[in-house]
C-alpha cells in the first residue's frame, strides 16, 4: 500500500535535517504505529507524504500502491486515496462543517470518476457516521472546529475520514487530548473503517491507544529515522521503559 524508502527530508528555509533516512512498508489491510520521542520527525513525516510545503526531499521516495507521491499535488494525493488526521486540526472560520465535508466528499468522487453524492444520500451518510462518533447536529452546522473542544476536534477528523473513505489513513496523535470515553469512540471509529483494503499508520505517544486499535507492527523513530521495528510488545516496553535504553541501543 504504502512504500518509503530511504527518505531525507530538510527544511526548505534552513538547513535543518529533519528526516534522515526512513524505511517503512506498510501492506493492504495493515495497521501500523509510529512512537518516538517529540521532535523525532513523527509529524513531518506524516506531512511530506500528505504534501505540506516548506519541507525539501533531498533523497528518497514514498509510493502509495506504486504511484510516487512525492511529485503529486496535495489534493491528488487525497484523490489517490491518501488522509491525513492532524495533529492540530485547523479551524475554518466561515465554513460550515457540513459544506465541508460534501466539497470535499463530492471533490474526490469527481476525481475518481464517480457521480456527485445527491443531497439526500450525503445527509443520510454523514448523520449516521456522526452519530456514531457522538458528534451532534449542531457541530456539523457550526464552522469547520471554531470553537470545538480538543476532543471534538480530532473526532471530527476521524468523521472526515469515515466520509472520504481513504485506503491509506494517518492519524497523527488522535488520541492527545482525548479522555477516555472520546478515545474508546475514536478507536472505534477506526476499528470500523478496517478492512483488507485500507491501511493505516497510527503516531502516537502512548500505548493505551494501540490497546484499543491493535497494531500488526509498531516502530519507534527517533532524530528522523526508524531505529526499531516489532510486535505490539514493543509498545509495551516503551510503555514500562521508556526511549533511553532503545536510543542507547540503535546509537
Ligand atoms: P514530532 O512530531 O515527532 O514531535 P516534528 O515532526 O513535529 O516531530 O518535528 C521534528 C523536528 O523538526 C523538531 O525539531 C521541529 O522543531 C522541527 N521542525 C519541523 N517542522 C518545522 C518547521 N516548519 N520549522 C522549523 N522547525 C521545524
Ligand atoms: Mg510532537
Ligand atoms: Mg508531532
Amino acid at each position: 500500500m504504502l512504500e518509503i524508502k530511504n527518505l531525507h527530508v530538510k527544511l526548505e528555509e534552513e538547513d535543518k535535517v529533519i528526516l534522515n533516512g526512513v524505511d517503512l512498508k506498510i501492506g493492504p489491510g495493515e495497521v501500523h504505529a509510529i512512537m518516538g520521542p517529540n521532535g523525532s520527525g513523527k509529524s513531518t513525516l506524516s506531512y511530506v507524504l500528505a504534501g505540506r510545503e516548506g519541507y525539501e526531499v533531498t533523497e528518497g521516495s514514498a509510493t502509495l500502491q506504486g504511484e510516487e507521491l512525492l511529485e503529486m499535488e496535495p489534493e491528488a494525493r487525497a484523490a489517490a486515496g491518501l488522509f491525513l488526521a492532524f495533529q492540530y486540526p485547523v479551524e475554518i472560520p466561515g465554513v460550515g462543517n457540513m459544506t465541508f465535508l460534501r466539497t470535499a466528499v463530492n471533490a474526490q468522487r469527481k476525481a475518481r470518476g464517480e457521480d456527485e453524492l445527491s443531497a439526500g444520500d450525503f445527509l443520510k451518510t454523514v448523520r449516521a457516521k456522526a452519530k456514531d462518533l457522538k458528534i451532534d447536529a449542531e457541530m456539523l452546522k457550526r464552522p469547520v472546529n471554531v470553537g470545538f473542544s480538543g476532543g471534538e476536534k480530532k473526532r471530527n477528523e476521524i468523521l472526515q475520514m469515515a466520509m472520504l473513505e481513504p485506503r491509506m489513513c494517518i492519524l497523527d496523535e488522535t488520541d492527545s487530548g482525548l479522555d477516555v470515553d472520546a478515545m474508546k469512540l475514536v478507536s472505534e471509529g477506526v476499528n470500523a473503517l478496517r478492512d483488507a483494503g485500507r491501511s493505516f499508520l497510527v503516531i502516537t505517544h502512548y500505548q493505551r491507544l494501540l490497546d484499543h486499535i491493535k497494531p500488526d507492527v509498531v516502530h519507534i523513530m527517533a532524530a528522523g529515522r526508524i531505529i526499531k521495528s516489532g510486535g505490539p510488545e514493543l509498545a509495551l516496553e516503551v510503555e514500562h521503559n521508556g526511549y533511553a535504553a532503545l536510543l542507547a541501543e540503535a546509537e
